[in-house]
């Protein structure tokens, strides 16, 4: 485990509600739970709970949503989410969420978004990059900062990724996509749909993501999370995204076309598991498609929900799949090409992989 902790690593699917830390969630529901908004008891049995089926782990979501929708707690949460994905060597992260609205409070998309952004400036434990280097030349120089103690501050690249959720109207998608576009100068370098995947119609996603397609915004799809939905993940796979989530439940001729179309999927070992969508690791998916040489991106889903991290994952894949050190590193390494960062991020993630193989192989 020491030695995946220690390796570079990059993450791609991670929803920033489902990474939040089981402490701040309890602490959160301890202060409404005091305010008479929340039976605190209740909830935190749900927090405590550790293995949860995939209807659970939506029911869950929708719990963290009450403790977490409001502007405050969406700021901490993300630096506490970047600082603890920093800690673990993560150097180029790809956070996802849902924009919410919440009127009663004066929460609007954008204000939800404003407080993700607050959130990333507001980490002073690592460097965070988070704007792209065209918009602000200055931050592309900021490569080396010093802490009080004199020593030199780690560094992670953040991106963001905004979520369509499935239970969202066609219009509400569409606010997303568009606030997407306008917030790509803040370090938004694509959409993702998500959410219960036994909710919504793909036809009501369509018109958001063609509009997001021809504006050239990268997409990311949740994409066959479960058995009954084999017409969808058609329209998915025809669709062409440039990622895909899970893709546990294709049939064989859509599980033939997806390794033609080399449209990378994100793997998440644990929530697959702990969801039952997969029955046992051994089952999983992960080696046909690394045999393949497919490509492969490991990632957590929500390490907060499944208590988990990005070098577990990577631990989990080399001892059930028996890959050794230089193998995942090399896996890992490869996820740099299906970053949705410029190519000045490319080039200083590759540089930070070969000074550590150089170092280490
Ligand atoms: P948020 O978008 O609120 O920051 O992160 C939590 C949300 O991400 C959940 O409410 C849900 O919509 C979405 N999400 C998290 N994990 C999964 C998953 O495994 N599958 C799908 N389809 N959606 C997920």
């Amino acid at each position: 485990m020491e030695w995946c902790l220690k390796q570079p690593k990059i993450e791609l699917h991670a929803h920033l509600n489902g990474s939040a830390r089981d402490s701040t969630l309890l602490e959160l529901a301890r202060g409404l739970g005091e305010r008479g908004v929340v039976d605190f008891a209740t909830i935190e049995s749900v927090i405590r709970k550790n293995d949860r089926s995939l209807v659970e782990c939506f029911k869950l979501f929708d719990l963290i949503r009450v403790l977490t929708t409001d502007h405050a707690a969406v700021t901490r949460i993300t630096r506490e989410v970047i600082e603890d994905f920093a800690s673990e060597n993560v150097v180029y992260l790809e956070l996802r969420t849902t924009p919410k609205k919440n009127e009663a409070i004066g929460m609007s998309k954008r204000s939800y978004i404003q407080a993700v952004l607050d959130g990333l400036r507001s980490v002073d434990a690592v460097d965070v990059d988070f704007i792209p280097s065209d918009v602000n030349k200055a931050n592309s120089k900021k490569t080396l900062s010093i802490n009080d103690n004199g020593v030199t501050k780690t560094k992670i690249f953040v991106r963001l990724l905004l979520s369509i959720d499935r239970q969202e109207t066609g219009e509400a998608a569409m606010e997303t996509v568009k606030l997407a576009l306008e917030m790509k100068d803040l370090g938004v370098v694509g959409v993702d749909l998500s959410g219960n995947p036994a909710a919504g119609e793909w036809d009501t996603f369509l018109p958001a993501l063609n509009f997001a397609k021809e504006h050239e915004l990268p997409i990311v799809l949740h994409c066959g999370e479960l058995p009954d939905r084999l017409e969808e993940v058609q329209e998915m796979l025809n669709f062409y995204p440039q990622r895909i989530g899970h893709a546990i439940f294709l049939d064989d001729e859509q599980w033939r076309l997806l390794k033609l179309s080399k449209i990378p999927v994100e793997i998440c070992l644990t929530s697959n598991v702990h969801t039952g969508c997969v029955t046992t690791i051994d089952d999983h998916h992960f080696i046909d498609l690394y045999n393949s040489k497919h490509p492969l991106l490991l990632c957590t889903d929500d390490p907060g929900v499944f208590s988990t991290s990005l070098s577990r994952e990577h631990y989990l894949a080399s001892s059930a799949f028996g890959l050794g050190r230089e193998e995942m590193f090399e896996m890992g390494k490869t996820a740099i090409d299906y970053i949705f960062a410029d190519e000045r991020v490319k080039k200083e993630l590759r540089e930070i992989f070969s000074s550590f193989a150089a170092k280490e192989f």
